[in-house]
């Protein structure tokens, strides 16, 4: 089946009880044994299992290409679980510019309980490659990463990853599986933000983790998330559910509305330069037609002058709305290095720009106002 049905219907079941064709939510944290004293449904406690988290489980599996997933409460407990499954010793390689939160998991925490991290340049191969060691059991991608918006080959750093006996980990997070199949391009383990384009709405969040084959390290994970419990509510499954079904169609309409606002910006006296895969002025443009087939609506603009100049378009823009996150139907802007760490690579002239769902010339007509003044 094609993404567009997969979305709808993988894991999909009518209610046997009711008849019911959206899925209810099942509160329920525990389950009743049978008289023979077995779970005749296979699920036992909510921690364990829960009906609607299968079924999102299975919908993930099913768009990215998948043999088993495992949902959490959020992206970064998600990542945060797998780095949990390594050991004392352990090596992982990451980007430089990693998403903050997970930098921040791997540095803070996960050094003081012997975990080795090095920080590479992606783009750089040979760099990845020089980084490896023998107990390097991970690395981690994020292609596109944010707010740079620099690609990562991800078949050449599978096997880099192979040829040095760890697996490649690619949050695939803005690009979606809708454009982008890290798991048919070698990747041994896809990383989510639900929170962002797959529940798309702005209003849960969530996290997953979806294997290419039943790997020893993800039998760990399920555990952890078994025993530990950092997982999603029913309701969250539920609402990330709903929100994955139209996720094809938004994606493509966050793709043209991207590249439409994309090229207005770069033609604007005022910005200095657009980061869009999709335009090709983007100096990775050729490796993002060979891995993906479309492009979110998260893109990055230097703006001419300073941080100031680049401050004073999110005070007069009034259809994008100045918050952080990306994903949903609303269009927001920010000033990336106002939310990074001190000592952030950023550009203070930066601004992070995540295309909604808007009318295209409705958002042009908002940012030549903002940069008209
Ligand atoms: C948002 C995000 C995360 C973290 O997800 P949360 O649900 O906010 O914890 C991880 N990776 C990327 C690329 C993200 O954008």
């Amino acid at each position: 089946m094609r993404p567009e049905t997969l979305a709808i219907h993988a894991g999909y079941m009518i209610d046997p009880t009711s008849g019911s064709l959206t899925p209810p939510i099942h509160l329920s944290t525990t389950f009743e044994r049978a008289l023979d004293n077995t779970y005749p449904s296979g699920y036992v406690y909510n921690r364990d299992n829960n009906p609607n988290r299968a079924e999102l489980e299975a919908r993930l599996t099913a768009l990215e290409g998948g043999v088993t997933c495992a949902t959490f409460a959020s992206g970064s407990v998600a990542m945060m679980t797998l780095i949990q499954a390594l050991k004392s010793g352990d090596h992982v390689i990451a980007p430089f510019d990693m998403y903050y939160g997970i930098r921040v998991i791997l540095q803070e925490f996960f050094v003081d309980w012997g975990l080795s991290v090095s920080f590479v340049d992606m783009t750089d191969l040979q760099a990845v490659a020089d980084a490896c060691r023998p107990t390097t059991r991970l690395i981690v991608i994020e292609t596109p990463s944010n707010p740079q918006i620099n690609l990562t080959d991800i078949a050449q750093l599978a096997e880099i990853a192979h040829h040095h006996g760890a697996l490649l980990v690619c949050d695939n997070t803005i690009a979606s599986p809708i454009f982008q199949q890290p798991l048919a391009l070698g990747a041994d383990i896809v990383v989510h933000a639900t929170t962002k384009y797959l529940a798309g709405h702005s209003d849960v969040l969530g996290g997953a983790l979806i294997a290419r084959a039943q790997l020893p390290i993800f039998d760990k994970v399920r555990r952890l998330q078994k025993i530990g419990g950092a997982v999603p509510s029913p309701f969250d499954c539920w609402l990330t559910l709903r929100g994955m079904s139209s996720l094809p169609y938004r994606m493509g309409a966050h793709h043209a509305n991207g590249v439409a606002v994309a090229h207005y910006l770069a033609s604007h006296p005022k910005i200095e330069r657009v980061l869009h895969p999709f335009l090709p002025t983007h100096p990775q443009h050729d490796l993002a037609l060979q891995q993906m087939r479309g492009y979110s609506g998260l893109f990055s603009v230097l703006v001419k002058g300073d941080a100031e100049d680049a401050l004073g378009i999110t005070r007069r823009v009034h259809l994008f709305k100045r918050a952080t996150s990306f994903g949903g139907a609303h269009s927001l802007i920010e000033h990336r290095a106002s939310i990074e760490a001190p000592g952030s690579p950023t550009p203070k002239n930066l601004l992070r720009l995540s295309v909604g769902l808007e009318h295209p010339d409705d958002l042009l007509e908002d940012l030549e106002q903002a940069l008209a003044d």
